[in-house]
């Protein structure tokens, strides 16, 4: 079983084998997570992400999927993109936003990632309330079956670092 640990910071720092990214349908970069990774993590990111649009995602990413690219320049090997539910659109289905953490788990065992970092997906732009969020995200990493060795949530303000610290006690 993973063992889960929770840093406040920024995703784009994290030494991991694959950093996870709140992207949209669209995998050509947004803002929050998505604009954070794309910034630091330098052109391949997004020349890989249209060369899935131009081939397997002609459409986009579906919600609830995950796809991996070059993590670029950041301190990691791969990126795994992901879309969570919008919380209004979605009538907050939950079993979707649980998709995401299960689906970009099974790609990090597709590509041998040990430790992935995740931040609270759909807990900004797409408007899910926090504890809510937080406690899809702990249950459903904690219920996988994974060969990730850490999973690591990396929660940018104290409200998420708290959240998230409640559903792990
Ligand atoms: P979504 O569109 O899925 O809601 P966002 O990127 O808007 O995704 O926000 C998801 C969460 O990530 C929010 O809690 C936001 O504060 C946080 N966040 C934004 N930038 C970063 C970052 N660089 N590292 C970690 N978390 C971040």
């Amino acid at each position: 079983m993973a063992t889960l640990t929770l840093v406040r910071g920024d995703i784009t720092d994290q030494r991991v084998d694959a950093i996870v990214n709140a992207a949209n349908s669209s995998l050509l970069g947004g803002g929050g997570v998505d604009g954070a990774i794309h910034r630091r993590g330098g052109p391949e990111i997004l020349a890989e992400c249209r060369a899935l649009r131009a081939s397997h995602y002609g459409r986009g990413l579906p919600t609830g999927k995950a796809v991996a690219t070059t993590a670029g320049r950041l301190e990691a090997k791969w990126v795994i993109h992901t879309v969570g539910p919008v919380y209004q659109v979605s009538g907050g289905d939950e079993a979707l936003l649980a998709s995401c953490y299960r689906e970009s788990l099974r790609v990090a065992d597709v590509f041998g990632a040990r430790t992935v970092a995740f931040p609270a997906i759909s807990a900004g732009a797409y408007g899910w309330p926090m504890e809510v969020a937080a406690r899809i995200a702990v249950e459903t990493v904690r219920a996988a079956e994974t060969e990730v060795e850490e999973i690591r949530f990396v929660l940018f303000d104290e409200q998420a670092y708290a959240a998230f610290a409640a559903q792990l006690r």
